[in-house]
């Protein structure tokens, strides 16, 4: 692609399943005529590989290619049924540590028929915390759990990578959703977060919303957003309801990024059934080549093919899946598409708004901060209790008479998080797994040895333990929820 290799950026390249070598081709082609500074690599990975009986679809020649190279773009994969195969997307986003998920929705109304013609939005989703670090376990006959890990460093990360993408592309506004009203720990910590990193960007406009509010409003007038940032599930279902309402999922591209290596992708998949007929829309995987250059530093080649690319869906030049009657100017194959794009290569759309990415690198850093002070003030043990009738002030007594002989108290009970003792109400629906709050009797702090004394009462008298948790305090301020109703 680069006439002076030596200052050329390796790209790992992809073919794909399915549309993936046609689409890839062509987005190739566009690469080349715009003069983009890249080699690629090529590495396959996918259906052949899934078949020859890699699980994972990538053999480990392609993970050294992947590995050594910061870009990888990669055309859609398909993903063989029933054979339990893994998802390659998630075993390649854990393994190199690609903690951000970048989909930009965009409408190109009228030029594209849409239902939100102002809407131009970019997700920006933390990828690899929350629920989907995939820690789960049953504990009683009737309870299971997830746990959702929250990081300050993987937050403050997020954060900032959605703030240094607003500048670079020239956004206005960041605005981070959580339900920190309910979870005021995990959720509160993500907030937190975000309002210490939004004060060293006063250029964006910061604000915060309820995700379930946040998300109808999105639904309703997506025009209202910019840059949004949000924790893994909720970024993960926010996507797919922009990508949906957008009306343009096939022209979507989406970018993976971590220290080290970046991915870039079309957000739809192989398309099999289009396939082979020379009629697949390149536009996803063009949008995702775009965004790799715009993260290689690249942006004038950027700018210049998305403007090229934008003036083509203008002068309505459109493949099968976009054409409408009325429209559209004429129906093309991937091949005409592609070279009608490289015709317009140097020129700008006439109506649809010109892209002019800055040419920066987007870069987090992460800043170290003082360590707090940390102190052991309690434990929540939980109990797998099972009597007939559930009675949780008989559980009280037996816990107090425990908890009084090696110096502790017992501070509540709750069950599915509701305080039950003391002071329960018998209206409350009571399953076998019980949290039993217990404090050291008169001081604030307490040791472990300690604790592994109230560990030993508790089980002396017949209690089934089945989890610990620590009370702790970071720097005084309480670093644990309290019960409901305590
Ligand atoms: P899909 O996105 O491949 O196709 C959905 C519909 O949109 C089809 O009718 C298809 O013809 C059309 N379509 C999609 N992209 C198009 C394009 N560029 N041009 C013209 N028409 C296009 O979704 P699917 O059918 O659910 O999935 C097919 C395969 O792709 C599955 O094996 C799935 O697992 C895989 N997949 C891969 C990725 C990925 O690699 N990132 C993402 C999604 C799905």
């Amino acid at each position: 692609m680069s006439s002076s290799p030596e200052s050329a950026h390796r790209v790992t390249v992809a073919r794909g399943d399915g549309i993936g070598p046609e689409i890839m081709d062509a987005t190739l082609r566009v690469l080349e005529a715009a003069g983009a500074p890249i080699v690629p690599e090529f590495v396959e990975i996918g259906e052949a590989a899934y078949l020859a009986g890699d699980t994972s679809g990538i053999p480990e020649q392609a993970w050294a290619t992947i590995r050594r190279n910061p870009v990888f773009l990669k055309a859609p994969i398909t993903t063989p049924q029933g054979g339990g195969y893994k998802s390659l997307n998630v075993t390649i986003r854990k393994s190199l540590n690609l903690f951000a998920n970048v989909r930009p929705s965009k409408s190109y109304a009228p030029y594209v028929a849409s239902p939100h013609p102002g809407m131009d939005l970019v997700i920006v989703r933390e990828n690899e915390e929350d629920l989907y670090a995939g820690i789960e376990h049953q504990q009683t006959r009737e309870v299971v759990q997830v746990l959702k890990l929250i990081t300050r460093p993987g937050t403050e990360r997020i954060v900032r990578y959605a703030f240094e993408y607003a500048r670079a592309y020239g956004r206005r506004k960041v605005t981070c959703m959580t339900k920190d009203n309910i979870m005021k720990h995990t959720d509160g910590l993500f907030h937190s977060v975000f309002r210490e990193v939004a004060e060293e960007y006063d250029d964006i406009e910061a604000d915060h919303q309820i995700i379930d509010i946040g998300t109808a409003r999105l639904a309703a007038q997506p025009e209202r957003f910019d840059v949004i940032v949000t924790l893994n599930l909720y970024g993960d279902i926010l996507s797919d309801v922009a990508s949906q309402i957008a009306g343009s999922v096939g022209l979507g591209g989406s970018a993976n990024v971590g220290p080290d290596v970046a991915m870039f992708e079309a957000v739809h998949g192989s398309a099999p059934d289009v396939a082979g007929k020379g009629i697949a829309n390149p536009s996803g995987l063009l949008t995702a080549a775009a965004q790799m250059l715009v993260h290689l530093g690249e942006s004038e080649s950027a700018s210049r093919i998305q403007n090229a690319w934008l003036r083509t869906l203008e002068d309505g030049i459109h493949t099968a899946d976009i054409y409408r009657a009325g429209l559209s100017a004429t129906e093309v194959t991937t091949e005409h598409f592609t070279d009608a794009l490289i015709e317009r290569l140097g020129e700008c759309p006439k109506e649809l708004r010109p892209v002019a990415y800055r040419a920066s690198r987007i870069k987090v850093d992460q800043r170290p901060r003082p360590a707090a002070t940390k102190q052991l003030v309690g434990i929540d043990i939980f109990l797998d209790w099972d009597t007939d009738p559930r009675d949780p002030d008989r559980l009280g007594a037996v816990l107090q008479e425990a908890a009084g002989r090696v110096g502790w108290s017992l501070k509540m009970i709750t069950n599915r998080g509701v305080k039950v003792f003391p002071g329960g109400l018998p209206e409350t629906f009571c399953t076998d797994h019980w949290r039993c709050r217990f404090v050291p009797s008169g001081a604030s702090a307490t040791t472990f040895d300690a604790v592994l004394d109230l560990l030993a009462s508790v089980h002396r008298s017949e209690c089934e333990v089945i989890k610990t948790e620590h009370l702790y305090t970071f720097d005084g301020a309480r670093g644990y929820s309290l019960g409901q109703g305590e």
